[in-house]
């Protein structure tokens, strides 16, 4: 784990320097699906703070495990709509809001103790059939109706583009989600979180403007089967 912590850091750390940008400016989100909670322990010793779950059920039982560690949980995978409430009462970020629905229910739930629950609008670039997230021009409609919900802050974008293997095609993707999101910024949004990258293309997602990317396999290893 620390070895690998230890390459995605400098594979980070090239491509910001790249780019002329602090390395320091990207988080890492440590995609943590399948894997088991030792090995979760194991990357909070090895310095990581930021965990990411896309399974509800076992994202649940693995943070009531990991309850005395202190961690900050994010919901990146897809959600339903009925089972919003544990989403907004235990995690601290989702990624994965592309609808208002959704985000009602999630500022609706969150708990008047807890502080506002951080979301990213999930974008949807190539609208490829059956693949969530928003449709592009949707997005700044939908964009203004979350930034009114009480309980939520809106942060940023996320996207899960088409797999690419060219590092130019990968960029061409992520160009397009910054494109969105300085959109929004020019309009007042006040939006700070780019959260797209993940183990195969995060050079190029850094090069891009990512703030946040979220990292599996590379800091893991392969997911064990299901
Ligand atoms: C699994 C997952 C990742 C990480 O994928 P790797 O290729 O293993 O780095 C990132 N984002 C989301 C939404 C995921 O589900």
């Amino acid at each position: 784990m620390p070895e690998n912590l230890d390459r995605v850091r400098g594979r980070i750390a090239a491509a910001a320097a790249q780019c002329g940008r602090n390395a320091h400016s990207i988080t890492i989100v440590a995609a943590s699906k399948s894997q088991p909670s030792a090995l979760i322990e194991a990357a909070a010793r090895a310095g990581l703070e930021h965990f990411g779950e896309s399974y509800l059920k076992e994202a649940l039982e693995k943070i009531a495990s990991l309850a005395a560690v202190p961690l900050t949980w994010h919901f990146i995978g897809r959600l339903q709509a009925n089972k919003t409430r544990p989403v907004a009462e235990t995690f601290s970020w989702v990624h994965s809001v592309d609808r208002l629905r959704l985000a009602q229910r999630l500022s609706a739930q969150r708990p008047y103790h807890a502080p506002p629950l951080n979301v990213c609008i999930e974008v949807s670039l190539a609208a490829e059939p059956g693949k969530a997230g928003a449709a592009p021009a949707d997005v700044p409609a939908l964009a203004a109706a979350v930034a009114e919900l009480p309980r939520l802050k809106l942060r940023g974008l996320m996207c899960l583009p088409p797999e690419e293997r060219a590092l130019e095609s990968q960029r061409r993707w992520f160009a397009e989600l910054r494109g969105i999101f300085e959109d929004l910024n020019s309009a007042g949004a006040g939006l700070d979180t780019l959260s797209m990258g993940m183990s195969e293309d995060l050079e190029a997602a850094v090069l891009e403007g990512a703030t946040l990317v979220r990292i599996g396999t590379a800091l893991f290893g392969p997911r064990p089967p299901a």
